[in-house]
């Protein structure tokens, strides 16, 4: 009875199944017992919360679409999204955890690896016991990772990779890492990475103030030798890595609806209750023009969330509307943290509230995963046929 209510203007639960509403309210109450009560306390000392592993794992959050037989949840895209949701809902830092390991490490794993590779991963990937990252983005190609440096070359039954790769979420505490890097042919291949392996290191990456209870870190690569087996043999080029992220995507797109509803929640609370000039201060002209605004954008955002799962379920959404729906979520989510924070007036700005932490993780998210600058030339691209990146 004490599982939250989320705002549901346009009557959403009535679209989802019994089984998306099992799934949603389970990682609901995992988040109000293990991650509400002690994550301002991690965020405020930079420290990732390692007990959430277990618990994440337990509850299927890591590659909830993946076969049942590979250790997956064998669940449908509205499912995952749903998860997404809830985790951003307690903070991105632990979603992104989960998106990570999910579709980004297991995705393609499943989708081009091997079936050796499959069985050996998969199935501890899935219940935490072994934990990945995924390194695309270099210190010199962010957006534009065509131009990575990394690089490997044959030597017999190995090969040997040299490079770098910067901002990598979970790198400080990940066994395995799915590293993209160039053949001696310059073709982008997809490479299972293991720690302990010579000359491979991990350095944390400090002084973020977002995402601040998600650990971040580097990929640093001196002549490591890799095993051959290890490259993912079913992909080249660079959609490898870009249908991953076209499915961590999907799921940072539902996810920001969480934070951008904890934001509403809390504010719309505060409003009632703080008053000044003797009303509450949600009473007020401007304070209900954010939250009329801030309720519509959610409803719209869930709507889109929504109807692009039922896409994805049917095989037919493209890369292009995850994009809009990426970029759209971020937008209206970052919108309503600052106008949330507002709302609470100076509060707004202590830990108390939740709403300060969502607003700098935000920051984060709005550019991981693609830019809010590159998601709209996306969408350029898709309705005019022209690119206008280069
Ligand atoms: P740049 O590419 O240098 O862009 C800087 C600015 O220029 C942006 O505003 C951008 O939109 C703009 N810009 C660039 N090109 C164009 C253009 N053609 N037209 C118009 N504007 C343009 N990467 C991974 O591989 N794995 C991870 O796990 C991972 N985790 C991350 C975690 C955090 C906390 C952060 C902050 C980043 C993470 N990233 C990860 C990296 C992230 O994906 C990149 O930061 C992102 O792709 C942008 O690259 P950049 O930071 O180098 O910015």
């Amino acid at each position: 009875k004490d599982v939250f209510q989320s705002p549901d203007y346009f009557a959403i639960d009535e679209l989802l199944t019994e089984e998306h509403r099992l799934v949603r309210d389970a990682v609901r109450q995992w988040v109000k017992k293990d991650v509400s009560p002690v994550i301002e306390d991690y965020c405020q000392q930079a420290a990732f919360p390692s007990h959430i592993i277990q618990g994440l794992g337990q509850l299927g959050c890591f590659g909830p679409t993946i076969p049942v037989e590979y250790g997956g949840g064998g669940l449908d895209h509205i499912a995952y999204g749903l998860m997404m949701q809830e985790l951003e809902r307690g903070d991105s830092g632990v979603r992104s955890t989960a998106s990570v390991q999910g579709s980004l490490v297991m995705y393609p794993i499943y989708t081009f690896g091997s079936e050796e590779q499959k069985r050996k991963y998969l199935p501890k990937l899935a219940s935490g016991e072994m934990m990945g990252c995924f390194g695309l983005t270099e210190p010199d190609h962010g957006s534009n990772p065509a131009g990575m440096l990394t690089h490997y070359k044959e030597d017999g039954d190995h090969v040997i990779l040299n490079g770098a790769k910067m901002w990598i979420s979970n790198a400080p505490f990940a066994d395995i890492a799915v590293v993209w890097a160039k053949n001696e042919q310059g073709e982008i291949h997809g490479l299972v990475v293991e720690r302990g392996m010579e000359g491979f290191s991990t350095p944390e990456t400090k002084g973020k103030w977002s995402l601040r209870a998600s650990a971040t870190g580097e990929l640093v690569f001196d002549n490591v030798r890799v095993p051959k087996s290890h490259i993912l043999p079913g992909v080249k080029g660079l959609k490898g890595p870009l249908s991953c992220l076209s499915s961590a995507r999907y799921g940072i797109a539902w996810g920001v609806v969480g934070a951008a509803m904890d934001c509403y929640d809390t504010a719309l609370r505060y409003a009632k209750e703080r008053i000044q000039f003797d009303r509450p201060i949600a009473g007020f002209q401007l304070t209900q023009k954010k939250l009329a605004e801030m309720i519509t954008e959610i409803t719209k955002a869930q709507l889109l969330n929504w109807r692009l799962g039922v896409l994805k379920n049917e095989g037919k959404a493209t890369p292009a509307q995850v994009s809009m729906a990426k970029r759209n979520a971020c937008d209206i989510a970052t919108q309503i943290a600052r106008d949330a924070r507002q709302i609470l007036g100076g509060m707004g700005i202590t830990g108390e509230y939740p709403i300060m932490r969502h607003m700098m993780n935000l920051e984060s998210v709005i550019t991981y995963e693609g830019t809010h600058e590159i998601h709209l030339l996306i969408t350029g691209m898709d309705i005019t046929g022209l690119d206008a990146f280069h």
